[in-house]
């Protein structure tokens, strides 16, 4: 079962590298073939294998031998053992499989921000969509979910305004469209989550000096991890915040 899991999700990573090339190039991403970049050939099935195609071919594509991105074996590799991991902990439940598509949504969505400081809208709104269809066929409670679209958003749209656009909008789409299928409890936990990673990773990046205190960091995979470190261990970890709150009253 755990291999079946990863074999889906490495044919999944394949998808999302077209996603994470074409959405913000405003491509098409699913009648037009995979190509190579440098010479234009378009790429026999034999050589789309995920992960294992890159292995033989030693990382060239076959016809002009230029390098290929070492972003699509990882992103595939990424996926694969995400779903594993998500199996482990959630099962196969509605939320395993809400979790699985967070995060590859969240991993296309950190690619894109982080090479075009940008959260296409178009990847929301599938989310947003795939979030109702959850909420409709699980029934979950439509007031829990409206909670969490504005729990966290509406704070942020306030910081927006107040700093002048420092919290980019599409971070803040991001947390109201994840708030809706996390529920308010889990995106408040998200935000807390995805700040600390945000700071520890600005921080340290600024202190071995890869990185300029000028430079804008996008927020987009911090809040990304928050999100899927909260649907993951989420109900455990507010869990364990109410004992230890009662613990101390
Ligand atoms: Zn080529």
């Amino acid at each position: 079962m755990h291999f079946l899991i990863f074999i889906l999700g490495l044919l999944f990573g394949s998808f999302l590298n077209v996603c994470i090339f074409r959405i913000p190039r405003h491509q098409e991403i699913v009648y037009t073939p995979s190509h190579c970049m440098a010479c234009g050939q378009s790429i026999k099935w034999y050589d789309l294998i995920p992960v294992f195609s890159y292995l033989i071919l030693r990382g060239r594509c076959r016809s002009c031998k230029e390098p290929v991105s070492i972003q699509y074996p990882l992103v595939e590799l990424a996926n694969g053992l995400a779903y594993v991991w998500i199996y482990f902990v959630l099962g196969f439940t509605p939320a395993g499989l809400m979790t699985a598509i967070l995060f590859s949504t969240c991993l296309v969505i950190s690619l894109i921000d982080l090479q075009w400081m940008i959260i296409p809208n178009g990847i929301l709104v599938f989310l947003l969509i795939v979030g109702v269809l959850f909420q409709v066929f699980f029934e979950k409670a439509f007031i829990e979910s409206s909670i969490g679209f504005f729990a966290v958003s509406i704070p942020l749209l306030f910081i927006h305004v107040v700093t002048g656009g420092q919290m980019g909008m599409g971070d803040i789409k991001l947390m109201a469209v994840t708030g809706w299928i996390l529920g308010w409890q889990k995106i408040v936990l998200a935000l807390f989550l995805g700040s600390i990673l945000g700071s520890v990773i600005g921080v340290s990046l600024i202190a071995f000096k890869v990185m300029s205190r000028k430079q804008r960091i996008p927020f987009g995979p911090f809040l990304s991890g928050g999100i899927i470190l909260a649907a993951l261990y989420g109900e455990r970890m507010i869990q364990w915040y109410l004992d230890v709150i009662q613990v101390a009253l």
